[in-house]
């Protein structure tokens, strides 16, 4: 299991500005619907960073910088044979937000697992489909 990215909730992809002055960037723009959001992957290397734009009021991300400002949202770690996973951490005793994947960006299968579960952390599995 690897890193695959860090989440960053941000109000607008304008946020971007930092990263380019840094250097980094961008080589991915994608609106993902089932989670209401417009990403943007930078690559930091081994990992990527994913800033995310909230698409309305009702998207989570939007609820997330009401409640607690802009900043680091979730941790994405990459798996294979994501149900498998799922299905321990449940047996475990875990919340999960997603008990099944969820179409993710990249084509990815994706699921959160609960931040009470994580000690206030989100925490996503990402599983590539090749
Ligand atoms: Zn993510």
């Amino acid at each position: 299991m690897k890193l695959d990215h860090i989440g960053i909730a941000v109000k607008s992809l304008a946020a971007l500005k930092i990263y380019k002055a840094l250097g980094l960037t961008v080589d991915h723009v994608e609106d993902v619907q089932t989670q209401g959001v417009k990403t943007a992957f930078i690559d930091v290397g081994d990992a990527n960073l994913e800033l995310l734009e909230p698409l309305s009021p009702e998207s989570p991300v939007a609820k997330f910088i009401a409640k607690r400002g802009e900043g680091i949202h979730h941790i994405c770690f990459r798996v294979t044979n994501l149900e498998s996973h799922l299905e321990r951490l449940k047996q475990q005793g875990f919340r999960l937000i997603n008990e099944a994947p969820v179409p993710g960006a990249h084509g990815c299968r994706v699921a959160f697992l609960h931040p009470s579960s994580g000690n206030g952390v989100l925490i996503e599995l990402s599983e590539r489909i090749e």
